[in-house]
């Protein structure tokens, strides 16, 4: 008898999981609180491909009258309505899971607190440059369900897994899996710190010994995680070198190195990255190894890793400006991504710290503050809790006012030579839809601001 699935919101991978059930013969009932034009034309999709929708709240009878309920990524599994005892009996599942089973395609899944995007755009660059079918998924922008209802199915899925879809799953088994790193974050969502780290640990649930697992050598929580689950662990190293019979990535004399059997591959030299920083050095040789164990060759490593420029609004180069080097980490929205922003960082730097609070300490930024901070530049919700954890030790000015305000005044503050950094430990909501908008409203006030006429009347322009 075919089962009726309940779909839990419905933006891009609600709607697709929808669209999957109904291909594969289910009944869907699928349901988002909001009304925005995208989740309207979605459920107009669903309506035409057979399956019934609502938008604008939940029918939580209806929800529960489901076999089956798929949660969209979107959807926090502590949301208001998961927590309806009328929902209790219903198996729940992620998206990820869902679309899982009906996939046709290996899998890589990347995981980790930092540097998953990057990882999983790059690892899927890799094997396409090795001639092979490969397609970034997940919550990178293709919603796996969507690679699941495809008529040809590509050679591999490299598919980003958060937490929060992670810890939802039953049967979902990569055969490769990478864990970046791990670090505190979303401690505005999660009452411990070991319940994040559990959910990232899903990721081994379903291990055999066929499975393979790139794990960052350097991180030893990352290194606890898998516990004793079986498969070949494949460990990266930029820290140091690997121990004896381990195999893995490492720097050797400047060369990112693969250690895959009794030989050791040179890859290329770690400044011919276009990336910047160490912590782009770890996720390049995360995702050589990730992609040399799907099968890429070295010429294919070794081209792919030349010409992979990263990832919009991840440590972004936009320009120069009267001297000044502007780049956009806006995608930095914990407090561990915004130190190794700073520890790349060679110049003096001018620091825009802000937006909404996620309940890290800012204290930990504070030694790699000392060593070349100009500025930083307290902003947003946060503002009061930047200045009363840095203030005192650094110097901190505090900016109220919208973004243009603050981005003005720190532009003013810094020196030809300087760089003038966005990289906020906070997640943007208390100002922008997401950190996509502020990463491209920050661009967009790049050239306006500190317009001053150079000698001889020319304005020179960023880079
Ligand atoms: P995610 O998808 O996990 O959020 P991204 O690849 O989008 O990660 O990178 C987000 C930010 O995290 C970057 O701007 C950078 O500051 C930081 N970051 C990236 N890779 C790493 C890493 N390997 N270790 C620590 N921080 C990182």
């Amino acid at each position: 008898m075919a089962e009726t699935v309940g779909v839990l919101g419905l933006a891009r991978s609600g709607r697709a999981a929808a669209l999957l059930a109904l291909a594969a013969g289910e009944s869907v009932f699928a349901s988002d609180a909001g009304s925005g034009a995208e989740v309207q034309d979605a459920a107009a999709v669903v309506r035409q491909s057979g399956g019934e929708a609502e938008t604008g709240g939940h029918t939580v009878e209806r929800l529960a009258a489901c076999d089956l309920l798929v949660l969209s990524p979107g959807i926090p599994p502590d949301a208001a309505v998961l927590r309806d005892p009328r929902l209790a009996r219903v198996p729940r599942i992620s998206e990820l899971e869902f679309a899982f089973r009906h996939l046709r395609t290996p899998v890589v899944a990347i995981t980790g607190t930092n540097g998953k995007s990057t990882v999983t755009a790059m690892t899927a660059h890799l094997l396409k440059e090795g001639g092979l079918n490969a397609v970034a998924a997940g919550n990178i922008g293709l919603a796996l369900s969507e690679v699941a209802l495809r008529h040809t199915p590509p050679d591999w899925a490299v598919v980003e897994c958060s937490s929060f879809q992670l810890a939802e799953i039953d049967t979902f088994a990569p055969q490769i899996g990478v864990v970046t790193n791990l670090a505190p974050d979303h401690l505005d969502r999660y009452a411990a710190l070991e319940a994040y780290y559990a959910d990232k640990a899903r990721l081994f649930a379903n291990a055999s010994e066929t499975s393979r697992w790139v794990l960052n050598g350097d991180d030893a929580r990352v290194l606890a995680l898998p516990g004793n689950a079986p498969g070949q662990r494949f460990l990266f190293r930029v820290a140091g070198p690997l121990a004896p019979g381990q195999s893995g990535g490492f720097i050797q004399d400047g060369m990112l190195t693969l250690r895959l059997g009794d030989d050791d591959l040179s890859l290329v030299d770690v400044h011919e990255l276009r990336i910047l920083g160490a912590h782009n050095v770890a996720n390049a040789l995360a995702a050589s190894l990730a992609a040399a164990l799907a099968g890429a060759g070295a010429e294919a490593l070794r081209s792919g890793l030349r010409d992979f420029g990263g990832l919009e609004h991840r440590l972004e180069v936009l320009g120069e400006h009267d001297g000044v080097l502007w780049i956009n980490d806006s995608k930095a929205t914990n407090v561990a991504s915004t130190l190794v922003a700073l520890q790349g960082m060679t110049r003096p730097t001018v620091l825009l710290l802000g937006g909404r609070h996620k309940g890290e300490p800012y204290t930990m930024l504070l030694p790699a503050l000392r060593d070349r901070v100009r500025a930083v530049v307290a902003y947003g919700e946060a503002a009061a809790q930047v200045q009363a954890d840095l203030g005192g030790h650094v110097p901190v000015t505090r900016v109220d006012g919208d973004f243009a305000t603050v981005v003005a005044r720190a532009a003013a503050l810094a020196r030809p030579g300087d760089v003038l950094l966005l990289s906020p430990a906070c997640s943007s909501y208390d100002m922008f839809s997401d950190f996509e908008e502020r990463g491209r409203q920050f661009r967009e006030l790049m050239p306006r601001v500190g317009d001053e006429p150079a000698p001889g009347g020319e304005v020179p322009r960023g880079a």
